[in-house]
């Protein structure tokens, strides 16, 4: 008799509240559906956490007037009085608004609650129907996805290789792009230091729900583009800017090849030693009177173009070919070109032939495209650490342990003391390239350019005009004029050459 009172007593609450509140709550266990009505408050609707800790029969624990914790069988969540952060198994979460709590009443908390907190604690993601009807959802299976991010002249590119093949949705939403993966949770690990170059903003990843990553576009930001890659699975998204555009995006770094550049085979030349090349570190050794000329594009990336008559991948080997006979015919200047045939190369594997080349000098050669159409002329560049936040390059434990000789350098910092030297050479080339195209104003522009970072000589990236400009693309179609600017990027470099 005593055992049965008790029960009914503790019945009680339960079946009180839950046929007081009537239609407000219900959970349909066959549908894995809840109804549960929000309430308004400031215009805004507000749900219970009473009616989450009975659907979800989480255990709470008020701790105070302002602290309410709420236990999960994966975690726990707490609350605090109108603030618009909680803490998901400690770790600080926004709220879109804060905890609502009026006094001797419940605590209540916005929509958001659901996506952002709820997974986490109850292993079940909530799919919300209407304002009133949730669904229960299996936790998607998660995926792993690691990032990298890369400079070009006209575009950054964000590269997202995931542990597994997953269904990359990209949207545009105002200022940022937004990825999610179709059915499965992400965890995404962005860079720490982010280079930037105006087209990419930040780049955030959103824990809550199944993950999102957050690219917000940069100042220079024009339109974006994406591609699929397959072995390893890749998903590739470039944000571009204004001022050149190639027709087909540049070469990806062959699978792998991203931190550590592969050479490739250079064929062995008299009076140069053959090419020693390490991974990530180089020492250098001068006056091996070696000129590297690097011919942008190659293979199925075309590069820009007007039309199918003028590839900019054929004009830059036309170009080198040229400046490398005016090179060697007036001085004792070697000059290597890092690609003669129609073929696909990395980004580093170019400056990796520069380095184990020992070259004075590396020029990588390209020509301009642009949206613009009126945009024309010649525009050289140097490397600079524009937008890494002052972040200087962390030594690792092996710098420390064996004692490097002072010339070996890591790869990402083989450009910074020679950057002075860069602007130098390219306002040299600048400056002869104006007179050929007629543009006396234009000026040398910088950024964090891959292919020079790791250069450990003076190293310029420069566009010989533009082939999307209609008077560039003529003037460039005429072999002889392709001569003129040989012969001032020739007479550029061994003015710089002389001077050093
Ligand atoms: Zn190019």
């Amino acid at each position: 008799m005593k055992r049965l009172i008790i029960i009914i007593i503790l019945l009680i609450p339960v079946f009180g509240i839950w046929l007081a509140r009537g239609q407000d709550l219900q959970f349909f266990r066959e549908s894995r559906r809840f109804h549960m009505a929000p309430r308004q408050h400031d215009r805004i609707p507000y749900y219970s956490l009473r009616d989450v800790s009975r659907i979800f029969a989480l255990p709470r624990q008020e701790r105070s007037e302002n602290e309410l914790l709420l236990r999960g069988p994966r975690g726990s969540v707490t609350f605090f009085k109108d603030k618009a952060e909680i803490r998901v198994n400690g770790e600080a979460v926004p709220l879109s608004q804060p905890v609502w709590r009026r006094r001797g009443d419940d605590w209540y908390v916005t929509l958001d609650f659901f996506d952002k907190a709820l997974p986490r604690i109850v292993g079940v993601y909530v799919n919300r129907k209407s304002a009133t009807t949730f669904e229960l959802l299996p936790l998607p299976a998660a995926v792993e996805v690691k990032v990298q991010i890369s400079l070009f002249p006209d575009h950054t590119r964000v590269m997202l290789e995931p542990s597994q093949p997953v269904d990359f949705q990209v949207r545009e939403v105002g200022v940022a792009v937004e990825i999610v993966a179709a059915n499965r949770r992400m965890h995404v690990a962005v860079p720490s230091s982010m280079p930037k170059q105006g087209f990419l903003g930040s780049l955030v990843f959103d824990s809550s729900g199944n993950g999102m990553l957050r690219a917000e576009k940069g100042p220079a930001f024009q339109r974006r583009r994406e591609q699929t890659l397959d072995d390893p699975f890749r998903k590739i998204i470039d944000f571009y800017g204004p001022p050149a555009m190639p027709a087909t995006p540049p070469p990806l770094p062959a699978p792998g090849t991203a931190q550590v550049p592969v050479l490739p085979p250079v064929p062995a030349s008299p009076g140069i030693s053959s090419p020693s090349f390490q991974p990530q570190k180089f020492v250098r050794r001068p006056n091996q009177n070696v000129v590297v000329l690097d011919s942008g594009h190659g293979g199925s990336d075309l590069g820009a173009h007007l039309s199918t008559e003028l590839l900019e991948k054929d004009l830059t080997v036309r170009l080198a070919r040229q400046i490398k006979t005016e090179i060697e015919a007036s001085s004792p200047y070697k000059v290597v070109i890092t690609r003669e045939l129609d073929t696909a190369m990395g980004i580093l594997q170019r400056t990796a032939i520069a380095n184990s080349y020992h070259a004075e000098i590396f020029v990588s050669l390209h020509f301009g495209g642009s949206y613009d159409p009126s945009m024309r002329g010649a525009f050289v560049y140097f490397y600079s650490e524009t937008g890494r936040e002052g972040k200087q390059e962390e030594k690792s434990s092996a710098d420390e342990a064996t004692p490097a000789p002072a010339d070996l350098k890591p790869w990402v910092s083989a450009q910074l003391s020679l950057i002075p030297r860069s602007q130098a050479l390219a306002a040299r080339l600048q400056a002869k390239l104006n007179q050929v195209f007629g543009t006396p104003d234009t000026q040398v522009g910088s950024n964090q350019f891959l292919v020079l970072q790791g250069c450990l000589s003076p190293a310029v990236i420069l566009e010989a005009g533009y082939l999307t400009n209609f008077e560039d693309a003529m003037f460039l179609a005429d072999a002889t004029n392709v001569k003129k600017v040989a012969h001032a990027i020739a007479l550029g470099i061994l003015d710089f050459l002389r001077m050093k």
